[in-house]
């Protein structure tokens, strides 16, 4: 049985890209929802929320396979 936790979840992405201010250790990012804005302002870059790996949410989906196919 997997641990709910979002380091054993298929969305979640150790790839912290523009996220660099989030390089912690433990943390990756949810990619459940889209990037969303920080911000009032229309000027900043929305955001995928930063999680740690031991938190986890009611979306929880144990890691089976990445959704990389593309249909043909
Ligand atoms: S917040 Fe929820 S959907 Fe996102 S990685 Fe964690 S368990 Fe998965």
């Amino acid at each position: 049985m997997t641990t709910c936790a979002c380091a054993n979840c298929q969305f979640y992405d150790t790839h912290m890209g523009g996220a660099a201010k989030h390089k912690e250790k433990d943390t990756g990012l949810c990619r459940f929802n889209p990037p969303l804005p920080q911000t009032a302002s229309a000027n900043t870059r929305a955001a995928w929320p930063v999680v740690e790996k031991s938190d986890w949410c009611g979306h929880f989906a144990a890691t089976v396979e990445r959704m990389t196919s593309v249909a043909a």
